[in-house]
């Protein structure tokens, strides 16, 4: 008797003409980490350069040579773990998976097979946008495990092709995801937040040009008809380095499966699996390879390389190194500061700027103001001119200093704008432009007063059409006590002071 297939209650259905489908998508990202040396030889581990000028027998994979696991690629790696909610394994080993590849230097690549260094994860996304309130989607993730980049293969169109091996060896480690995403923009939001927390823990650059980070997405569909199921087949597509990428690439497989299942309705097959690449100029992805069974890496235990047993000690310093991820940070900073979703999610998307703002709101008597500086001003100066935060010439101190003189009443918002483009081209102190400038709001009445005083002596006509019913002469009268402090006198009390000579005189 067959079973009548139904969605699980929750999934994210979609509709496609008569067809109702389910879409599932697992990534697996791979992320170089920030070592000094590489995965396995004393060789630096540095993006770009010459080409093989950063190279040694162990990463040219020359006989006889031996490689040693360094410790901060195995912290770094249960950093990452630890990071993502995984179980980091005490004993843990590498192993070779073979396969041919001309920059591919031993026709093997050190990695880990049976016992990845972490495993059972998970990562919460955050589906909703900017200015709302986050709506988690928690998404598993399998393992972790360590292992070791390729050469480069540059081809010269026409001529010829050429290695360079300064990338051989360079540490990664590839994080497996369950196939927990049901859309494009949940994927392409997967990496951004995998990327945010390795990028706050510390562990790897994430810069996704220069290849950092790369992503490959598994993307098929349960289509239900008629209370039949049916799976399409899984396409794997490689190598994608950007958000966008992994969106459109997905979006594009989306509609090609669909049609191609309109055609044939191919049924889902156990290992059965394409492999594409996305080609962004004709934004379409392009069959690399199909795999119709099983490929055989005959991984083997690597040989010159002890397993691993990591102590308590080595696992709870790189717990401690994780610190608070970006998540958590948002939470404290809405409950600290009382900033709203959007301004904490913008502070927030980098360490480095959110440890700015909170140095500077931490010595401010307004929290508040001080985020308002820093994303509107701040920001602008950072993005327009390219710099980066280390490299301006005032510091968080400097935004502080200008928040309390704000906030205490010594000058204005609007004399704050010209003090802060002051400070932005000389890196002064606020206190002291605001003292050369002779910008301090003057508040104490006996000087406002001496002032309105001169004002009224000085204008008996407007008094005499004050006396006969013309009422915006106190607006007149004020202005003129504002002109003559020179913009210094505290405004509330300059009108104040008026209204109150003024009422004596009626
Ligand atoms: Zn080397």
């Amino acid at each position: 008797m067959s079973v009548e297939k139904t969605f699980n209650p929750g999934a994210a259905v979609h509709t496609d003409g008569d067809l109702r489908y389910e879409v599932i998508i697992g990534c697996e990202i791979h992320c170089e980490l920030l070592t000094k040396t590489k995965a396995f030889c004393s060789c630096e581990n540095r993006y770009g350069g010459m080409p093989n000028t950063r190279v040694c027998p162990v990463c040219l994979g020359l006989p006889g040579a031996m490689p040693i696991p360094s410790h901060e690629y195995v912290e770094f790696g249960a950093r990452a773990g630890f990071a993502l909610d995984c179980s980091v394994a005490r004993f843990t080993k590498f192993d070779r998976k073979h396969y041919f590849y001309p920059d591919l230097v031993k026709g093997y690549q050190i990695t880990q097979y049976d016992l990845p260094l972490c495993s059972e994860g998970k990562v919460a996304v955050n589906l909703a946008k900017p200015d709302e309130a986050p709506r988690f989607k928690t998404v598993r993730i399998e393992r972790i495990h360590l292992e070791e980049d390729v050469g480069k293969s540059l081809h010269i169109e026409g001529a010829h092709s050429y290695i360079d091996y300064n990338r051989s060896g360079v540490p990664l480690i590839e994080i497996v995801s369950k196939p927990d995403m049901s859309s494009p923009e949940e994927a392409s939001l997967y990496m951004q937040t995998i990327r945010e927390i390795l990028r706050y823990i510390g562990v790897t650059d994430g810069n996704l040009e220069e290849g950092s980070m790369r992503c490959d997405a598994n993307i098929n569909l349960r289509v239900i008809e008629n209370g039949v199921e049916f799976r399409t087949p899984i396409s794997e597509i490689k190598n994608m380095n950007s958000f966008k990428a992994i969106r459109d690439a997905c979006t594009y497989e989306i509609s090609r499966q669909l049609k191609e299942f309109r055609e044939d309705r191919q049924a889902f097959s156990q290992g059965f699996k394409v492999t594409m690449g996305w080609d962004e100029s004709i934004g379409e992805t392009v069959v690399q390879r199909t795999k119709n069974s099983f490929i055989d890496y005959r991984f083997v235990v690597e040989p010159d390389i002890r397993p691993l047993v990591l102590s308590d000690e080595f696992l709870s310093v790189a717990k401690a190194e994780v610190g608070e991820r970006p998540a958590e940070k948002r939470e404290r900073f809405k409950r600290e500061y009382g900033l709203s979703d959007f301004d904490v999610n913008t502070l927030t998307t980098d360490r480095g700027l959110s440890e700015w703002f909170e140095s500077a709101a931490k010595a401010a008597k307004d929290p508040k103001k001080v985020a308002n500086w820093v994303l509107a001003e701040v920001l602008a100066i950072v993005n327009d001119r390219g710099v980066a935060l280390e490299d301006l010439k005032f510091t968080p101190a400097h935004i502080a200093e200008l928040v309390n003189a704000v906030v205490s009443g010594s000058i204005t918002s609007k004399q704050a704008k010209d003090v802060f483009a002051r400070m932005n081209e000389s890196g002064e102190r606020p206190d002291a432009i605001v003292k050369e400038l002779g910008l301090a709001v003057v508040s104490d009445s006996s000087a406002i007063e001496k002032i309105v005083d001169d004002v009224f002596a000085a204008n008996p006509a407007a008094l005499e059409d004050w006396k006969n019913g013309k009422t915006n002469v106190a607006g007149w009268l004020t202005g003129q006590v504002m002109k003559m402090s020179k913009g210094q006198a505290n405004p509330a009390t300059a009108t104040a002071l008026v209204q109150k000579k003024l009422a004596d005189i009626r």
